[in-house]
């Protein structure tokens, strides 16, 4: 049992929550203040119509990892979600391709026949390409993912313990994708998962195909009711271990007294003092609002202004009148080039002229979220952060994008046929979660905001004061949020291992 200190957590969202349920039961005295009306930050939820819509994240993936966190706080994860895994994985459709659209499996049987058909010779390629994305993800998570970084030799030893085992993972993963295979079909297959990272293929290290063995090695699971179920039973624990929460209480300000972290002044006025400040608020927003101080500050904006952003994204939350028959629970539709697209999102930002977009159907496997007989759609087009618009101009969008849903995805007369629309773009990211430029995701993982070089999980600056979430290490994505909270854990309690941890 801990001495008993407090602690704040300033943002409910997985990462806040996760540590808070940890901190609780660990002794300490803990306190969670959410800005918003409701606790999930990104993977939030609104009922409309009959419809249950989870607002962010879809996907649930890495169940070791939750698996893990569930262990470790003495719970078993069957008690609170129930998991099912989805077949197919997910559907890819593609523009003007003769491939058409294909189902993936996470099923080498079923997914090598497919391959075969786009490149004749490629599932053996890929055999060889899942091997090399298992081990990498294995050495990741030994020795990159559950680690607290406190100097650039940590990074190295990292490098070394890769390079040892000849996966130049550090080049990009737009050239490691190329140098097995060479239709742009297959590379975007292998590619496409950066997305969840908010990356780029041209910008990302390697390293990242990870997330193919993720994606085809674990499959892709769902739990019964919605995304939401996951927050409500981090909030379950965390009440059982004694958190408090507070909704509908923003914080102001981060108090700082000679360098040390005392308290938080909320906007109300109200301040609370306490040994320990966690901010799992975006990390721009907690340095260049919440702190007053220059000199508590780690970068100035300028510095900011150069980091590179995932991007945001225009959403639609759509309730249909009836079912849709093309889709799965997962959908995806690739633009037909990808130099352009990542380049109006990360280069030159525009609206994207030829779109990539994904669609999640999730009353297909869950008639809870849909009044029955209808189907409940999620809508997102990866775009550039800080894009500034109008009304107008996002309702074109709109338009445009049920547009290429009718054609590319076989969803005819598509306007009658939505009996509730409502969207989320750019804007909204930066009012409700106070993300900087809108970005959905947060900082993008780009080599040099990987590991040392992202912001650390404890404050350079400020004593007393930590980072949890998907701004800090090891990055974005649920499953990475409950690790980083694993991190920030481990400093509280002095715990110096890398690797998961065997118990609290
Ligand atoms: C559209 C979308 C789709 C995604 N899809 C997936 C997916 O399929 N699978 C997956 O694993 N991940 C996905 N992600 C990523 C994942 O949702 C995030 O990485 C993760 O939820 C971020 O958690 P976090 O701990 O960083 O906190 P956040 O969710 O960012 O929450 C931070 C909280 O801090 C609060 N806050 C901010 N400022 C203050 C303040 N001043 N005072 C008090 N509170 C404050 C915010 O309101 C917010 O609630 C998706 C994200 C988005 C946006």
């Amino acid at each position: 049992m801990e001495s008993g200190k407090t602690v704040i957590v300033i943002g409910g969202g997985i990462g806040g929550l996760s540590l808070a349920a940890m901190l609780g039961k660990k002794g300490f005295h803990v306190t969670l203040l959410e800005k918003n009306e409701m606790l999930g930050g990104r993977a939030g939820l609104f009922k409309a119509n009959g419809f249950t819509f989870d607002m962010g994240p879809s996907w649930y993936l890495m169940p070791d990892v939750f698996e893990h966190y569930f262990d470790l706080m003495g719970e078993k994860i069957e008690d609170h979600l129930a998991l099912k895994r989805l077949t197919p994985s997910y559907r890819i459709f593609f523009k003007d391709s003769p491939a058409g659209m294909i189902n993936m499996y996470a099923d080498r049987e079923k997914d090598g026949e497919t391959f075969e058909k786009l490149e004749p010779g490629s599932s053996v390629k890929f055999d060889e390409y899942l091997r090399r994305a298992k081990l990498n993800y294995e050495i990741s998570k030994e020795s990159f993912m559950y680690k607290n970084y406190d100097s650039i030799f940590d990074f190295l030893t990292l490098r070394v313990a890769i390079q040892g085992t000849k996966l130049s993972v550090f080049s990009t993963m737009d050239r490691f994708v190329r140098r097995f295979f060479k239709t742009e079909t297959m590379q975007k297959i292998m590619q496409y998962t950066l997305v969840f990272l908010g990356s780029s293929p041209y910008n990302t290290p390697a390293l990242y195909s990870i997330m193919t063995y993720i994606d085809f090695g674990m499959g892709v699971f769902y739990p019964t009711g919605g995304i939401y179920k996951i927050i409500e039973s981090l909030v379950k624990i965390g009440e059982k271990n004694g958190v408090h929460y507070r909704t509908s209480s923003p914080v102001a300000e981060i108090l700082t007294e000679n360098g040390k972290a005392i308290g938080v002044r909320l906007e109300s006025g109200e301040i609370l003092s306490a040994d320990i400040i966690v901010s799992n608020a975006d990390i721009h927003h907690t340095e260049t609002k919440l702190l007053k101080k220059e000199e508590d500050r780690e970068h100035p904006e300028s510095v900011w202004e150069k980091k590179t952003l995932s991007p945001s994204a225009f959403i639609m939350y759509l309730g249909f009148k009836d079912r849709v028959p093309s889709l799965t629970h997962h959908n995806l539709l690739f633009s037909r080039d990808w130099h352009k697209n990542f380049g109006e999102i990360f280069d030159h930002p525009q609206w994207p002229t030829d779109p990539s977009l994904y669609v999640c159907a999730p009353s297909v496997t869950d008639p809870s979220v849909a009044p029955e007989g209808k189907e409940n759609l999620f809508v997102l087009v990866p775009m550039a952060p800080g894009i500034e618009y109008t009304e107008d101009e996002m309702n074109a969008y709109g338009e445009k994008i049920l547009d290429l849903m009718q054609t590319e995805l076989s969803i005819p007369n598509i306007r009658e046929r939505i009996e509730f629309k409502r969207y989320f773009c750019g804007k909204d990211f930066k009012e409700r979660y106070n993300s900087y430029k809108g970005s959905a995701l947060g900082l993008a993982h780009t080599l040099m905001q990987t590991a040392i070089f992202r912001p650390n999980t404890i404050s350079k600056k400020v004593k007393n004061l930590y980072y949890v979430g998907a701004n800090t290490n090891p990055g974005i994505g649920m499953p990475i949020c409950l690790i980083s909270a694993e991190l920030v854990y481990k400093r509280l309690i002095g715990d110096k291992s890398d690797g998961p941890l065997k118990s609290l």
